[in-house]
């Protein structure tokens, strides 16, 4: 039997995962069977033994199933742990362990695509999701001074910081307050409010500085209103998913096969069909 790959997620119909992986296997000579699987939160446990008989190894997982993967997997890299949400499936024997890549995919995204220097930054995190997870840690091992989580659901943002255990420089605020915040360096959307094409970011002007950079995990369509803040806004760079989306998924995929591909020609390609917001 072939061994199989996937990414789970709903709506997953456009993913690029699959592209990515396979021009990863293309350039080091690997043959690989990955699909996209559609799953939801009632049926991703269905869905993800049934992969399993079928010769299912290694799995992507995306919004809205990170966490419910996080609770099916046995065993955990320590970053994962930390996160209490997963991205990526490794089958050992007879169980999953899971590890969360984002964080580490939008580091080296910002870090060396776009040569930012992470450190000493205050830093607003918008949204507590399974994403947020993985990303609010990197970003503090990455050095930055000070992070703020806000979240449409408070508690959720709540557990994303207890489970950080660093009160000194993470803490969490009420969207409400966030005029009261002051300015970042950083701001980072990792919610999914874009998504809904009639949502409209109405942020306080004031949490902008002169050095502050703008980062979306989406792309496209999804990233148009947060980016088109941003700019309005007067943020010195805007960044999109779409780096991140490479990086987390060569991690993955140097997870599941032993090396790390080199992930430039890829993005070059992906940028060429899917513009930065609000650019031509
Ligand atoms: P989750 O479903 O786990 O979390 C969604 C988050 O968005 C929650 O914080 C939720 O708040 C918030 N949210 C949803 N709708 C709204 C709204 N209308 N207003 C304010 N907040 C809202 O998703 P993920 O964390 O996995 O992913 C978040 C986004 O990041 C997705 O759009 C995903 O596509 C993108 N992403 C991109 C990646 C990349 O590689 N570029 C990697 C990972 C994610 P609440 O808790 O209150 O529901």
């Amino acid at each position: 039997m072939t061994d199989r790959y996937a990414v789970f997620g709903q709506p997953i119909a456009h993913s690029q995962s699959p592209r990515i992986h396979a021009a990863f296997a293309a350039q080091e000579g690997i043959s690989l069977d990955y699909r996209a699987i559609e799953a939801g939160q009632d049926d991703f446990a269905a869905a993800l033994q049934a992969f399993v008989a079928d010769g299912g190894v290694g799995a992507n997982i995306t919004a809205p199933l990170k966490e419910a993967a996080f609770a099916l997997c046995k065993t955990y890299t320590s970053r994962a742990k930390l996160a209490g949400s997963v991205n990526t499936l490794l089958r050992k024997g007879d169980y999953w362990h899971g590890d969360t890549t984002d964080g580490v995919g939008l580091v080296r995204d910002l870090t060396e695509r776009h040569s930012l220097d992470l450190r000493g930054r205050r830093v607003l995190l918008l949204g507590a999701g399974g994403s947020a997870r993985s990303v609010a840690p990197a970003l503090l091992d990455a050095g930055i001074l000070e992070m703020v989580v806000v979240n449409r659901s408070p508690e959720r943002a709540d557990a994303l910081i207890d489970a950080i255990g660093e009160p000194g420089r993470a803490r969490t605020r009420y969207w409400e307050d966030l005029r009261e915040l002051g300015d970042f360096e950083l701001i980072v959307n990792a919610t999914s409010a874009g998504r809904d094409r009639d949502v409209e970011f109405k942020l306080p002007l004031s949490l902008v500085n002169s050095l502050t950079t703008a980062v979306d995990l989406n792309y496209g369509e999804a990233a148009i209103a947060f980016l088109a803040w941003a700019r309005a806004a007067g943020c010195r760079n805007v960044v999109d998913g779409l780096g991140m989306l490479v990086e987390q998924a060569a991690t993955s995929f140097q997870q599941w096969h032993g090396v790390h591909p080199q992930t430039n020609a890829v993005y070059a390609a992906l940028r060429a069909e899917h513009a930065l917001a609000g650019e031509d």
